[in-house]
C-alpha cells in the first residue's frame, strides 16, 4: 500500500444542496432560512435540507417540521424538486470538468477529483478557480467546502471542517492533528451503534480510533471496512479502482461571430469530439448527452440517452438530434453565448455490452473500429488530421475569443 507524501485528493461538497439550489433559483428565498421538505400541507413530515440561516437558528437536516417550526418560526418550508437538484447537479459538475476532471462522483451533492503536479502545488488557487467558476456561470447561492488531503477519505473529512464555502488543506506533513480535533461520529463510517461499540471499549475520541491496530479495527467493524478505515486516517492511498467516473465534458464561451445557432453547432460538434476522445483515452463508454447553451434569459438545456457508445457517429448523431430540438425550440436569431457538452452515464469498457434492443451491433463495430483507426493517426501526427465531418476550428485556433474558464489540458486537447 502506497503513502503519499503530498496532497493527491480534492474532495467538494456543496454547501446545504437542495436548499440553496432553491436559494438560487428563487430570489424570494435569499437570505431567508428555507427547509426543504418531502411536500407541503402537513407538519408530519421532516426537513430533508436547511439553507444556513435556519442553521443559523438551530435546524438542522431530518428534523421534524414541528420541532424546526419551534427554533425557527419565520422558516420557509418548500417542497422538494429533484428535476431542479438534478439539473443543477449537471450544470454544476459540467462547470467542474471545465477546471478540473472529476474522478468520481459521489452524490448528488458531492464528488472528489485527483490532483496533478500543478494542482497540488497550489491547492488554494485551485479551490479559488473552482468557486469563481460556479460563482460566475451557475450563481453565487450554491456554494461549496473543499477539502484537500493524501487520500479520498481524508480529503472528504477535511472538507467538512469549514462549512460553509470552507477549503480546508490537510498537508500529510500536518498529519495526525488536524483529525484529533474532529468528534468521533464524524468519521465516515462510524455510525451510532459503532460509536457505541468504541466508547464501551474506551474509544472515546479519534485519537483513541487512530492508535487502534489495523486488525483490531477489522474485528470492531466485523469485515475489512475497518481496516481499511484504519489505513485511510493514517493517510495511505487504499482506492479501490473507481467505475463511477461522473462525465467528460467541454464547454466555452463563443466569440461574437460564432453566436448564431448554426456557427455554435460547429463549436459544439468540436468540443464533443474533443470530449469523446478524452472518454476513450480513460478507457469509458458513456450513454447520456448533455448539452446547455447560455442564452440571453437563461439557459437551455436538454439531455439525451443514447446506447452504451463512443464512437465519434452516434455521438455525433445525438448531438445533431439534441440540436435540431434546439433550432425548433428557441427563436431563429437567438444568439448563444455559450455552449457546453457533456458525455454522462459512464461506464468502463469492460463493463460495456453491446445493446441488444437495439440490435445495432454490426455498425457499432464498424463505427468503432474508424474512430480507432482516427485516433490512432491523429494521435501520431499531434493534430486533428482525420474527422467525422468537418473540422474548422473557429477564427484564433483553440481559443476562439475570450475563455472565461478553463480546464488543464491534456496535449491532446489541442489537437
Ligand atoms: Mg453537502
Amino acid at each position: 500500500m502506497r503513502l503519499p507524501t503530498t496532497i493527491e485528493r480534492l474532495y467538494l461538497d456543496f454547501d446545504g444542496f437542495f436548499a440553496s439550489v432553491e436559494q438560487q433559483a428563487d430570489k424570494n428565498l435569499r437570505g431567508r432560512p428555507v427547509g426543504v421538505v418531502p411536500f407541503t400541507g402537513t407538519v408530519r413530515t421532516c426537513v430533508i435540507a436547511c439553507s444556513r440561516e435556519a442553521k443559523a437558528m438551530g435546524c438542522s437536516n431530518v428534523m421534524t417540521v414541528e420541532e424546526a417550526k419551534r427554533l425557527c418560526p419565520d422558516i420557509v418550508l418548500v417542497p422538494q424538486k429533484p428535476d431542479l437538484y438534478r439539473r443543477a447537479h449537471n450544470a454544476l459538475l459540467a462547470e467542474i470538468e471545465s477546471v478540473i476532471p472529476i474522478d468520481a462522483v459521489k452524490s448528488i451533492d458531492e464528488l472528489t477529483c485527483r490532483l496533478d503536479e500543478h494542482q497540488r502545488s497550489d491547492p488554494q488557487a485551485l479551490a479559488a478557480k473552482i468557486k469563481a467558476t460556479l460563482s460566475e456561470h451557475v450563481g453565487p447561492f450554491i456554494t461549496c467546502s473543499i477539502g484537500f488531503a493524501a487520500n479520498r477519505q481524508l480529503a472528504k473529512i477535511a472538507g467538512k471542517q469549514d462549512k460553509p464555502n470552507g477549503v480546508t488543506i490537510w498537508h500529510p506533513y500536518l498529519m495526525p492533528d488536524p483529525l484529533f480535533k474532529v468528534e468521533l461520529e464524524d468519521i465516515p463510517g462510524v455510525g451510532t451503534n459503532l460509536k457505541r461499540r468504541l466508547n464501551a471499549m474506551g474509544i472515546v475520541d479519534v485519537q483513541g480510533l487512530y492508535r487502534m491496530e489495523p486488525k483490531h479495527m477489522r474485528k470492531v467493524w466485523g469485515n475489512v471496512t475497518g481496516e481499511r478505515l484504519w489505513y485511510a486516517l493514517h493517510g495511505y492511498d487504499i482506492q479501490a479502482p473507481e467505475t463511477n467516473r461522473g462525465m467528460f465534458g467541454h464547454g466555452r464561451v463563443l466569440p461574437p461571430e460564432s453566436r448564431s445557432l448554426a456557427k455554435a453547432y460547429e463549436i459544439a460538434r468540436l468540443l464533443l469530439v474533443k470530449a469523446a476522445r478524452r472518454l476513450r483515452r480513460a478507457g469509458y463508454y458513456c450513454s447520456g448527452m448533455w448539452v446547455w447553451l447560455s442564452i440571453k434569459d437563461g439557459t437551455w438545456q436538454r439531455s439525451l440517452t443514447m446506447p452504451m457508445v463512443h464512437d465519434d457517429a452516434a455521438i455525433l448523431d445525438a448531438l445533431r438530434s439534441v440540436w435540431m430540438q434546439a433550432v425548433k425550440s428557441l427563436p431563429k436569431h437567438t444568439k448563444i453565448f455559450r455552449v457546453g457538452v457533456t458525455l454522462t452515464n459512464i461506464t468502463p469498457a469492460s463493463e460495456r455490452q453491446m445493446d441488444l434492443l437495439l440490435n445495432d451491433d454490426g455498425e457499432r463495430k464498424r463505427w468503432e473500429a474508424v474512430t480507432k483507426a482516427t485516433d490512432a493517426l491523429n494521435s501520431r501526427f499531434g493534430k486533428t488530421i482525420i474527422s467525422v465531418g468537418p473540422w474548422q476550428p473557429p477564427e484564433g485556433g483553440h481559443v476562439g475569443g475570450k475563455i472565461a474558464f478553463t480546464r488543464i489540458p491534456s496535449a491532446e486537447d489541442f489537437m
